[in-house]
């Protein structure tokens, strides 16, 4: 195998400069641990960007996959699959909704939430309902539809005039109320802002949402890209909430590591998106609705959704413990079951800290611009969330 630095070497020349990578090249994962092609071993603490629920190369899944490759991969939506007709039934059963969607990636899955709440009031005449209300700082993927309601500035400088949102604070709801209007046909929410800083919606605030928009007709939106397939604690985090929205968005955590998305939604709104208004070639496969039954399945036999809140429960508690030894470089840890976020205060930096956390062997991430984000897989074991406490505090030690 080749070494690192012969690796990112060909990396520098030949993929395409977007992202800020380095400096090892990960080759290999078993459950929560993952080596780079020179056999350096690392603790995975971000399980991707909460995705891997299963860890990596979980047996059953893997078993899964490769049946599934064996027997069919692809038809295209042409065509009905048995894989797909599954994943649905299972997928609404879990969530309490009637039907699904399918996709290959997070803002494909905001895509088709954006498209069907604009689509059901023109559907209805309302031609000029077009306008969203989403929130200063959230994340809903790149695509330009997504990125219309994506909040941070800088991913969205460049791209020219993007559709009609309405961004307003997180957590406000007068300053939602203020925004409201008969040309609003959604809001879409994170109920944990994710990329946006690891932020749990106060209080109230989901709650308040679904009445303004009973007010008002709109339909609510809930991008559980990040927080749904477990991660809370809960199936879904709308579920933890007590709160129905009409439509949401699921993507990371649903297919183990294999790119799926899905939209979900009630009987009421089945006829917005007709026959023709919108689709996928790879949506549904049979490959990847075999990752999702595979995901669900184990999730449930080996009592995952539990595990992330007792698990959630203990790394919260060891990284307070952290904040109160080391109160002058980290404030506060926030976030709800295995997604998980440690403050650092303004004068540290998020980069540099991330960069000795990967080099000490610990893959954590960033959300924000000062917040380290854990959400490693749901099946990291007590001894590692104790390893990746213990490295945390000999980082905030280093620093
Ligand atoms: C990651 C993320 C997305 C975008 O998903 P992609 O698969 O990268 O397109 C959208 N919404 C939320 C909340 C996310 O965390």
């Amino acid at each position: 195998m080749p070494t690192n630095a012969e690796l990112i070497a060909v990396a520098e020349r030949h993929l395409y400069p977007n992202y800020r990578q380095g400096p090892f090249v990960l080759a290999r994962g078993k459950g929560s641990e993952l080596w780079d092609v020179e056999g350096k071993r690392y603790l995975d603490l971000s399980a991707g960007v909460a995705v891997c629920s299963l860890g990596h190369a979980h047996p059953r899944y893997v078993q899964a996959m490769a049946e599934q490759l064996g027997t069919l991969s692809h038809v295209s939506n042409w065509f009905y699959n048995a894989r797909n007709i599954e994943a649905a039934r299972k997928l609404t059963a879990l969530a309490g909704m009637d039907r699904a969607l399918f996709c290959n990636s997070g803002c494909e899955a905001n895509e088709a939430m954006l498209k069907l709440t604009r689509k059901h009031f023109h559907l209805q005449g309302q031609t000029e309902r077009l306008r969203i209300i989403a929130f200063e700082q959230a994340f809903h993927g790149r695509t330009l539809g997504a990125l219309s309601m994506t909040g941070t500035p800088a991913y969205r400088e460049g791209y020219g005039e993007l559709g009609r949102v309405t961004h307003v604070p997180y957590g406000d709801l007068a300053a939602v109320r203020a925004a409201m209007g008969p040309d609003v046909a959604g809001i879409v929410v994170e109920p944990v802002m994710g990329e946006g800083g690891v932020l749990p919606a106060p209080a109230g605030f989901l709650q308040g949402l679904r009445e303004l928009c009973d007010e008002s007709g709109a339909l609510l939106m809930f991008d559980e890209v990040q927080t749904g397939i477990g991660r809370l604690g809960s199936w879904f985090a709308f579920q933890k909430a007590g709160v129905r929205p009409d439509v949401v968005a699921l993507a990371k955590g649903l297919g183990g590591g294999f790119p799926v998305g899905a939209m979900l939604t009630h009987e009421k709104l089945a006829r917005a998106l007709p026959p023709g208004s919108h689709g996928s070639t790879f949506g549904g496969n049979p490959l990847g609705a075999a990752a999702i039954l595979a995901v669900l399945e184990i999730m449930e036999s080996e009592g995952l959704v539990e595990a992330a809140r007792r698990k959630g429960e203990l790394l919260a508690e060891g990284l307070r413990k952290v904040v109160k030894e080391f109160g002058s470089i980290c404030e506060s840890v926030r976030g709800d079951g295995l997604l998980l976020g440690l403050v650092l205060r303004p004068e540290f930096s998020l980069r540099e800290m991330l960069g000795r956390a990967h080099a000490m062997g610990y893959l954590i991430i960033g959300a924000g611009d000062r917040v380290l984000r854990y959400a490693p897989p749901l099946v990291i074991t007590e001894d590692q969330i104790q390893e990746g406490i213990e490295a945390t505090r000999r980082l905030m030690r280093a620093a």
